[in-house]
C-alpha cells in the first residue's frame, strides 16, 4: 500500500462533491450541479481512459466559461493526466504549437452547443457528456505520481512562441491546502466569483474555493465584460459572497455605482492578484462595502497562481508607502539579494515553484534557478514587521540626460496622486527631438484634471523625473488575463485620449502676482 500523495488530496476534494447537492456552477449558458458535474467528469474519465489506455499525454481543453470545461478540467484530473487549458480566440498558429509542444494526443472540446473544435491537431477529439447520474461503469481515478504535471498554462516567450509553464500535482495539492485555509479564514464562504478566464491561473482561487466548500461559482463570458448592468444582476441573485479578480477588473466595476453593498449585501471578502492594488482602489472599495475584508496576493504563474497574501488593513491605508503583498504561504518562502536601498530581486523558494518550462529557451528555463527556487524578475523588498512588498519588474530603469530613472517610482508616486485608477510610465518616444517621459494614467477624463494631475505630481517628484507628456482616459483595456492592456492603452490614448504637456516652471499665484510685478517696475 502506497502512502497518499498529492493526487489523493485532489481526489479528496472530488469524492465530497459526487454527494453535494446544489448548485456548482452559475453561468448565462447553463448551470451545473454538483452532481452534473461530478457524474459527467467520471464519466468522460472512464472513457478517455478507455480509448487511451496507458496514454499520459498532456489533454488539451478547448474551451471558454461555459460548464463543460469544468467537467473537462476535472476529468483530466481523475485520469491523472495534465489539463491545458486553451481559449477560442487563440490563433491557429498559435494553438498549433501549444500542440506540439505538449505532445497532446487528445483535445477536450468544452464548448456550448453548435461551436466548431478545431480538427487534426490532436489523434482524438471528445466532446463532454452532460449526466445527471453517474454512469454505472466508472474507472476509478488513475493515480498520478507527485512530479507529474497537473496543469500547462502558456504565456508568451521572448521568443514569441508558447512557453508552457508546467505545475506538478505536488504543487497543486500545496495550493489546495491553501485555499482549504483561505475558506476557514474568510468564514463560511458562499457563492464564488467566476470572473476570470481558465487560461489564466488566479481561477484556480475561485475553482478551488468552490469546490472545497461546495459553493458554485457565478460568471459570464468575458465579452460580456462591459455589460456591469448584466454581471451584477447575475452576482445579486446568485449572494455572491467572494470576489476574485486583478484590481482593473475591480477598477472597471467601481464606475457603476451598483457595485456597492445594496446591490450584493451578501459580497464579504475580496480577493486580489496579478497587478499593484492601488490605494485608492481599496479606499473606494472600503466605502461602497462596509466591513469588506481584502486580501492582496502575489505570485507568478510558475509558482502556482500566488505565494504570498495579507489582509489590507486601515493602517496599511494611512502608511506613507504603498499596499504590501504580504508574507508567504506554508511551505513557501521568499528572499532577496537586498541593495543598499533594501530592495532585491524577488527569489522564490517551497513547494509552490513548478517544475519548468516546456519548449523554452536554456536561457529562459534558467530562472529555475535550483528545483525548488525560481527568480521572478520582480523587484521587492521586506520590511521588520515581515511583511514584503512589490517594487515594479526588474528591469526598468533606463537613462534619461544622465539620470537613472526607475519608471516604477515614477508610476509608485503618480498612482498614489488624487483620482488616478492606473497609470504606465514610459520611456521618451524613440527619435522624438522633445524627449521627456510619458505618463499615461487612467481614471482622468479632462485635460484640466490631468494639467492638475501634474502639478500635483511635479510637488512629490524631482524636477527631472516628472513625465513631460500626459495623455489620460477613463476606459482601461484588458488583455486576456483580465489584467490592464499596457501596450494597448498607451495606443488607445496617443490616438484618442485627452492630453497635456507639462512645462518644468510651474509657478504658485504668488510668485506669478511678483513676477509680473517686476515686470511692471522694470518698465
Ligand atoms: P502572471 O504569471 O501572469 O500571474 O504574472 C505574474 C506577475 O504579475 C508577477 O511576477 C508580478 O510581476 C505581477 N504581480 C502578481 N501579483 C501582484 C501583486 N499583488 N502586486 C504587484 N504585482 C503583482
Amino acid at each position: 500500500m502506497t502512502e497518499p500523495g498529492a493526487h489523493d488530496r485532489i481526489i479528496s476534494v472530488f469524492k465530497p462533491m459526487e454527494n453535494a447537492i446544489g448548485l456548482a456552477y452559475s453561468h448565462a449558458t447553463g448551470d451545473l450541479t454538483f452532481a452534473t458535474l461530478s457524474a459527467s467528469a467520471r464519466a468522460l474519465a472512464a472513457q478517455i481512459a478507455s480509448v487511451q489506455p496507458g496514454d499520459r499525454s498532456p489533454v488539451m481543453i478547448f474551451g471558454h466559461k461555459d460548464r463543460r470545461f469544468l467537467i473537462a478540467y476535472w476529468a483530466c484530473l481523475l485520469t491523472g493526466r495534465a489539463a491545458v487549458p486553451n481559449e477560442p480566440d487563440l490563433p491557429p498558429r498559435r494553438l498549433a504549437g501549444v500542440a506540439s509542444v505538449t505532445g497532446s494526443t487528445l483535445l477536450i472540446d468544452a464548448q456550448p452547443d453548435g461551436h466548431d473544435a478545431p480538427i487534426g491537431l490532436t489523434d482524438l477529439v471528445l466532446p463532454v457528456p452532460l449526466l445527471t447520474t453517474a454512469p454505472g461503469i466508472t474507472h476509478p481515478p488513475i493515480r498520478a505520481a507527485d512530479q507529474d504535471t497537473a496543469y500547462i498554462l502558456f504565456s508568451t516567450g521572448t521568443t514569441g512562441e508558447p512557453k508552457g509553464i508546467e505545475v506538478t500535482y505536488a504543487n497543486l495539492a500545496d495550493f489546495v491546502g491553501w485555499m482549504d485555509q483561505m475558506g476557514s479564514d474568510i468564514g463560511n464562504p458562499g457563492c464564488i466569483s467566476a470572473n476570470v478566464r481558465y487560461c489564466f491561473d488566479v481561477s484556480l482561487f475561485e475553482m478551488w474555493l468552490s469546490w472545497l466548500n461546495l459553493k458554485p461559482m457565478s460568471g459570464l463570458d468575458h465579452g460580456d465584460i462591459w455589460n456591469i448592468g448584466t454581471y451584477l444582476a447575475q452576482f445579486s441573485a446568485d449572494d455572491l459572497s467572494i470576489w476574485v479578480s486583478t484590481p482593473t477588473l475591480a477598477a472597471h466595476y467601481v464606475r457603476h455605482q451598483g457595485f456597492c453593498s445594496d446591490t450584493l449585501p451578501a459580497l464579504k471578502a475580496m480577493i486580489f492578484c496579478g497587478e499593484v492594488l492601488p490605494k485608492a482602489l481599496v479606499r473606494t472599495l472600503f466605502a461602497r462595502f462596509p466591513g469588506i475584508r481584502i486580501f492582496n496576493t502575489y505570485g507568478p504563474t510558475e509558482c502556482t497562481v500566488a505565494v504570498t497574501c495579507v489582509e489590507i488593513t486601515q493602517a496599511h491605508l494611512d502608511a506613507d508607502r504603498e499596499l504590501p503583498i504580504g508574507s508567504a504561504r506554508h511551505g513557501t518562502w521568499l528572499s532577496a539579494d537586498a541593495d543598499t536601498t533594501g530592495q532585491g530581486e524577488i527569489i522564490i523558494h517551497g513547494t509552490s515553484v513548478g517544475k519548468g518550462y516546456l519548449g523554452a529557451s536554456e536561457e529562459q528555463n534558467a530562472r529555475f534557478i535550483a528545483p525548488h527556487s525560481y527568480r521572478t524578475g520582480d523587484w521587492g523588498m521586506q520590511d521588520a514587521k515581515g511583511d514584503w512588498y512589490f517594487k515594479g519588474r526588474r528591469d526598468r530603469e533606463i537613462k534619461l540626460d544622465g539620470h537613472r530613472i526607475d519608471l516604477n517610482t515614477v508610476e509608485a508616486a503618480i498612482r498614489d496622486c488624487r483620482d488616478v485608477r492606473d497609470v504606465i510610465v514610459a520611456p521618451p518616444e524613440e527619435g522624438s527631438r522633445m524627449g521627456g517621459l510619458r505618463a499615461f494614467v487612467l481614471g482622468i477624463a479632462t485635460t484640466e484634471a490631468l494639467e492638475r494631475l501634474a502639478n500635483e505630481a511635479a510637488d512629490r517628484l524631482p524636477p527631472h523625473i516628472i513625465p513631460r507628456f500626459w495623455y489620460a482616459q477613463e476606459d482601461c483595456v484588458f488583455n486576456a488575463s483580465g489584467k490592464l492592456d499596457r501596450k494597448q492603452v498607451q495606443a488607445d490614448m496617443l490616438a484618442r485620449g485627452v492630453r497635456h504637456i507639462h512645462t518644468a516652471a510651474r509657478k504658485t499665484t504668488a510668485e506669478k502676482a511678483m513676477a509680473i510685478k517686476s515686470e511692471q517696475d522694470a518698465a
